[in-house]
């Protein structure tokens, strides 16, 4: 069994890496553990997810696991890329940005509207791991007109796939792991560990 600390407080994160995972792993989030989060202070991805996941492993003394992602729109020149969980500002829900990126990307035609959406995942085994794995899944797709479905989190209701035209949150239940960037950077990740990251109990 991986016991391992997730260094996230999206739920949404939470709930989808816990399921990718499967019963395997025992994940801790770090709230629970009494972690505050650290500031995600990095240019890239890559750098917030290594920064996210050596603060929780440093302060637990466990494996930790992190995530930092977001979504890429063409139009907007990358943004919001790595501030998309405060892209209307430092403490804006999920609805707020989905407003705000609506309105930013206003009169958009259909064929401007591309964007995806990008994830990398950090594993250290202890917070001064010299050999972190990284582990990257991108999702293209396009910034719908309007937000449309009630499944997942975040971007979901107006992130439309780009082969079904379906939005994140209309697909039905399990498709968004198959195609996700988290899902494909989950299952990188998983390769990058070796057979023992199916977890089977008594191998590690
Ligand atoms: P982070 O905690 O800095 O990595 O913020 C990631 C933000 O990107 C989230 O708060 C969401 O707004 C957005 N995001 C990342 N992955 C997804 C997803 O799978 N669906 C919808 N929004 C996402």
């Amino acid at each position: 069994m991986h016991r391992v600390v997730l260094a996230t407080g999206n739920r949404g994160k939470a709930r989808e890496i816990s399921q990718l995972l499967g019963p395997g792993w025992q994940l801790l989030l770090q709230s629970e553990l009494g972690v505050r989060p650290v500031a995600e202070t990095g240019t890239g991805f890559a750098e917030n997810a290594l920064l996210k996941a050596r603060h929780a492993a440093a302060a637990t003394g466990l494996p930790a696991l992190a995530d930092d992602s977001g979504l890429e729109v063409d139009a907007l020149g990358g943004a919001p890329g790595v501030r998309s969980a405060r892209y209307a500002g430092e403490d804006a829900s999920d609805a707020d940005n989905v407003r705000h990126l609506l309105e930013e990307m206003a009169g958009l035609p259909a064929g401007r509207r591309t964007a995806r959406f990008r994830c990398v995942l950090a594993y250290v085994r202890t917070g001064d791991d010299p050999r972190p794995l990284l582990a990257e899944g991108v999702w293209e797709g396009a910034v719908a007109t309007a937000p449309r479905g009630t499944a997942g989190f975040g971007y979901d209701p107006v992130f439309e796939d780009g082969q079904s035209g379906l939005t994140a949150a209309e697909l039905p239940a399990g498709r968004k792991d198959e195609l996700s960037h988290r899902g494909q950077a989950l299952r990188v990740l998983r390769q990058l560990l070796g057979p023992d990251s199916s977890g089977v109990p008594g191998r590690v």
